[in-house]
């Protein structure tokens, strides 16, 4: 389920209250874990964030930690045996430098072949490795972006929880896994949904 929040001042983003249960599963809280969403607005010299306290029971916050195993994990291994078996031939069929200054050319040639044959392999794992662990992880695991996007990403993303903020559009898109918290949750923050 998707919510939609408008920001109408962005530099005075509203409190959000989430129920006081598991975000993902709907269990007794036991912590709670953040979200911060950059307002990309400053006040008084410092940038305005949006805080979201999300509650969690201590299964799903477990999960949520252990998430790196499904997503930056197989990234960085698949990209690295494969972007290592790329460099070695990469390296041979590189022409040759024939002056000092150019000798090294085959391992700039084999790192750089090596390193964008990694990058692709290394996600199209990922991508495939998230398909297969969404049962566990929940639907919403398949948005997140790939290691290599997320640095980019404007988006944040917990079990059971996804949060962007849309700029342009002065709003703040929550996605649910569990419909029933969002439901509630669009009922604590006098929501129209
Ligand atoms: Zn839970």
């Amino acid at each position: 389920m998707v919510i939609t929040i408008p920001i109408p001042d962005l530099k005075k983003p509203p409190a959000l209250k989430f129920p006081e249960r598991c975000v993902n599963c709907g269990k007794s809280k036991d912590e709670t874990l953040g979200i911060t969403l950059n307002m990309g607005v400053q006040k008084r010299d410092q940038p305005v964030t949006m805080q979201l306290t999300v509650p969690m029971c201590s299964a799903c916050a477990k999960k949520e930690r252990s998430v790196a195993k499904v997503t930056l994990v197989p990234f960085l291994v698949a990209g690295l045996v494969v972007g290592l078996v790329a460099f070695v031939p990469a390296t041979l069929i590189s022409p040759e430098g024939t002056t000092p200054q150019t000798l090294g050319f085959p391992f700039v040639f084999g790192g750089f072949v090596g390193m964008i044959t990694g990058v692709i392999a290394g996600s199209v794992v990922e991508f495939f490795t998230k398909i297969l662990a969404a049962p566990f992880y929940g639907k919403l695991l398949t948005r997140r972006p790939l290691t290599i996007f997320g640095f980019f990403a404007e988006s944040d993303e917990l079990v059971g929880i996804s949060a962007k903020f849309l700029r342009k559009a002065k709003t703040v898109r929550l996605e649910f896994e569990n419909e029933e918290i969002a439901r509630e949750f669009t009922q604590l923050n006098h929501l129209e949904n």
